[in-house]
């Protein structure tokens, strides 16, 4: 049972009011009320819990440092039973209105853009649970129904010519 006092949070916000009193979030995003994200899910049931914390740092920029939680039940595309996928996100957004301001953040931040003076902030973490889903949901080899032919394991070994044995060839020809 999750407590009664747990929020959801907005979807839109204006990001520079918030930083500008240091503001925090905390609460929840429905799994059920991302679409983008919907399709890759077997349980809808499932929830992300967000901390996000607003500020202006010493350069003046706008940022989000949020964490995100989430359990969620994905589809192995090989046997295409559900299996549990665990996600745990942290990450800095700075906020800015324009792609000239969003090419000029320092390297630390990722550009989150405002419109005009709100953020999305459910799409926001959408996005970020998007980005930290595998590109193929597979259960790990050993507990997957569908067992791998042997073949299949050990792949990219061994191809590729070590560069340190091109060296001592090259060598071995001067002699
Ligand atoms: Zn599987």
């Amino acid at each position: 049972m999750r407590p009664m006092s747990e929020k959801f949070i907005p979807e839109h916000i204006d990001p520079f009011r918030y930083a500008e009193q240091g503001l925090s979030l905390d609460g929840i995003v429905k799994v059920s009320e991302m679409q983008r994200l919907g399709a890759n899910i077997a349980d809808h049931d499932a929830i992300v819990t967000a901390k996000l914390q607003f500020g202006r740092d010493e350069q003046q920029i706008t940022f989000l440092h949020g964490h995100l939680e989430t359990s969620l039940n994905l589809r192995c595309q090989r046997c295409m039973e559900p299996f549990v996928y665990e996600i745990i996100s942290d990450f800095s957004l700075g906020i800015v209105n324009t792609l000239d301001e969003a090419n000029a953040l320092p390297e630390r931040y990722e550009p989150a853009m405002a419109v005009e003076g709100s953020l999305a902030l459910r799409d926001l973490i959408e996005d970020e649970i998007l980005l930290n889903l595998p590109i193929i949901p597979r259960h790990e080899p050993e507990d997957c129904k569908v067992k791998l032919p042997v073949a299949d394991s050990g792949e990219k070994e061994g191809k590729g010519a070590n560069p340190f044995q091109i060296l001592e060839s090259l060598k071995e020809k001067r002699n």
